[in-house]
């Protein structure tokens, strides 16, 4: 049976130092990507039109989507699912006898 004992906190290293820096440093509000860091983000449209020198229409395909990570080929979404609801569960019925 393994034997845990309680350490006390290690200083963090110099990467380590620097990660926890720049997390004190960015607001909650930001968005940044969870895998990468990365700020940038963006929105994919299909079949927009350019009408009078303005952008219109479209299908959104993709939206806040960490733009680093799609050159990398991996599509990372910066918000994070909304929450569902979730219903309590019925109560169950009970079987009814036919009275005689
Ligand atoms: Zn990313």
């Amino acid at each position: 049976m393994p034997v845990f004992r309680l350490v006390p906190p290690v200083e963090p290293s110099a990467g380590q130092a620097a990660i926890l820096r720049l997390k004190r440093m960015t607001p909650d509000w930001v968005l940044q990507c969870n895998r990468c860091g990365s700020r940038t983000s963006m929105t994919l449209v299909n079949g927009a039109e350019v009408r009078n020198g303005r952008i219109q229409g479209g299908t959104v395909i993709l939206r806040h989507v960490c733009a680093e990570c799609y050159k990398r080929g991996v599509t990372q979404f910066m918000l994070p699912d909304p929450p569902r609801l979730v219903k309590p569960p019925k109560p169950r019925r009970r079987k009814l006898k036919l009275v005689k």
